[in-house]
């Protein structure tokens, strides 16, 4: 066996896996196709609450975040819609503006700095499985190559190789209708609201930017992102998609149609790499199994057509919630159905996010009868408990997972709270105390009293006070992936407490995570 765990695909899926499985004491190998890192402009940022998971692994600097996460609380968007965070009072939308290509070169200097091998230039060509592991061909530049590992997982994008080879169905619809048009521009100064950032378009006042503008036409938007030079696209349904390549003028055209005016668009200035693309039609699917034996997916080769910054919220999730299950395994210590809960957990979690997406879609196609939805959409909009169920689903803050926990704490099942924290060494955030990936027991008591009653073997136990305002909690349980997997408001916790903490620990980790 050459291995534990080969990862195909070094995208931002599998370099976050390779991350998560070296903290979690593995050492897999990464196969990557692609000889050097792709500067293909995907996505922009990171959306929800993958933020702070990457804050709860110390990677939110690196990847240009200023100190702590800070949840946007003035407006967002659902479908070309303003959605008015300030009418929450804890907006749970966090963005950090990120290019994948720095994300991947982020995750790859972790992983190696972890100790993970990245084998470049490595493209998967066949793979087997039997009772005792998995068989993987690829073709390299030195020819065809074998490696034999106890587990593979397919974190090759949405076409995934691994997931076909692993004969695994990937379920939704293709749709052809629209066409997406993106480049990087130039605006001149006197087209934009010094005051607002937006720009002036005659005929529809300021379009703010990174919120969507429909029309009976279209959509486009305008997008001024940080460092680099403004993105601005389009949305067209039901037109002829052009054979020659993709320009400037052909997005021009497009933005005449949308919008009914000309705008003064020039070629982006500095050093690219700058976008200019045409998208048309697009998939929408998630597999039907997460997991075949000894084969998992994750990443954009379990969903794809998840739109609205929420592919990465879901494959980097994925990959916090695989790696330690997958680590416990191989470990010999996982209870009994652990594996299993990968996909149960994370399946859900990718067709909430495809019925957002679809739903979405539908909101902004063009059309009178969809016009009159808006309006009537935009009144629901004006109820904060609407603005908290979309802001919830944008983030993919209201994901529960099942802790198996009797009449459980609100927090118990959700990623874990943002505290302050006051410890014998002095302050500290919650997301601090979870950069190793190990299980935490947070206990806040008055005398530190379910500290002293909890298992010890492998789990990072801290008692704190709290800092600031006192949080609805006395103590709580964080699995690796940072879930909350029992928690108590109870500042003496009874019996009962304690023997669901015991229940809870049997339930995720029965044994040591590791020696330490
Ligand atoms: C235009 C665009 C804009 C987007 N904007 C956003 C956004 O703002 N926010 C957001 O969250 N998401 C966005 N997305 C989606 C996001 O880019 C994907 O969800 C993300 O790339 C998924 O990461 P992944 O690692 O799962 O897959 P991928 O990024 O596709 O990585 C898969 C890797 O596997 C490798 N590979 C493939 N086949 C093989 C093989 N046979 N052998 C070895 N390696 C292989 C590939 O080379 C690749 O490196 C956008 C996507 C596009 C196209």
């Amino acid at each position: 066996m050459s291995g534990d765990v080969v990862i195909v695909g070094g995208g931002p899926t599998g370099l976050m896996l390779a991350c998560e499985l070296a903290l979690a004491g593995i050492r897999p190998i990464v196969l990557e196709r692609l000889a050097a890192p792709s500067d293909e402009p995907k996505a922009n940022g990171l959306v929800g609450q993958v933020v702070r998971l990457v804050d709860h692994r110390g990677l939110h600097e690196r990847l240009g975040g200023r100190g702590r996460p800070r949840p946007n609380s003035a407006y967002f968007m659902f479908a070309a819609m303003g959605l008015d965070l300030s009418l929450l009072e804890d907006s749970p939308v966090y963005a950090l503006p990120v290019p994948q290509p720095r994300l991947v070169q982020v995750l790859e200097e972790r992983a190696t700095e972890l100790g993970v091998e990245i084998r470049r230039g490595h493209e998967l060509t066949g793979l087997t499985q039997d009772g005792d592991g998995v068989t993987l061909d690829f073709a390299s530049e030195d020819g065809a190559r074998r490696l034999r590992a106890a587990y593979a997982i397919g974190a090759d994008g949405g076409h995934s190789p691994t997931r076909k080879l692993a004969g695994v169905e990937f379920p939704g619809y293709s749709h052809d209708r629209v066409i997406g048009r993106h480049a990087s521009v130039s605006i001149p100064a006197d087209a934009l609201d010094p005051a607002s950032g937006a720009l002036r378009v005659p005929g529809h006042g300021g379009i703010m930017p990174f919120l969507p503008h429909r029309t009976e036409h279209g959509m486009f938007s305008y997008a001024p992102l940080p460092g680099r030079p403004p993105l601005v696209s389009t949305s067209e349904w039901d037109q002829p998609e052009p054979e020659e390549p993709m320009s400037l003028d052909e997005l021009r055209a497009s933005v005449r149609r949308v919008l009914g005016v000309d705008l003064p668009l020039a070629p982006p200035a500095g050093e690219g790499p700058h976008v200019l693309r045409r998208l048309a039609g697009g998939n929408t699917r998630v597999a039907e199994r997460y997991r075949d034996r000894r084969v998992f997916l994750a990443g954009d080769a379990a969903h794809v057509g998840t739109g609205g910054g929420s592919g990465l919220n879901l494959g980097l999730q994925d990959a916090a919630n695989l790696a330690w299950k997958l680590a416990a395994e191989i470990a010999g210590w996982a209870p009994p159905g652990l594996l299993d809960t990968y996909e149960t957990e994370r399946r859900p979690a990718a067709q909430r996010m495809v019925m957002y997406t679809q739903a979405q879609g539908a909101l902004i196609s063009p059309g009178p009868d969809v016009t009159a939805l808006r309006s009537l959409f935009g009144e629901l909009l004006r109820s904060p408990d609407t603005v908290r169920l979309l802001a919830d689903l944008t983030a993919g803050s209201d994901i529960r997972y099942d802790m198996g926990v009797e009449d459980p704490h609100p927090l118990v099942g959700g990623f874990a709270p943002d505290l302050d924290l006051e410890t014998a060494s002095g302050p500290v955030r919650l997301a601090e105390l979870t950069r190793t990936a190990r299980p935490l027991l947070l206990d806040l008591t008055e005398e530190g009293s379910v500290a002293t009653a909890a298992p010890r073997d492998g789990l990072d136990v801290v008692t704190a006070r709290a800092r600031g305002a006192a949080p609805a909690v006395a103590a709580l349980l964080l699995r690796p992936d940072c879930y909350v997997a029992w928690a108590t408001a109870s500042p003496r916790p009874s019996a009962a407490d304690r023997d669901a903490l015991r229940a809870a620990w049997r339930r995720w980790f029965d044994r040591p995570i590791s020696a330490g």
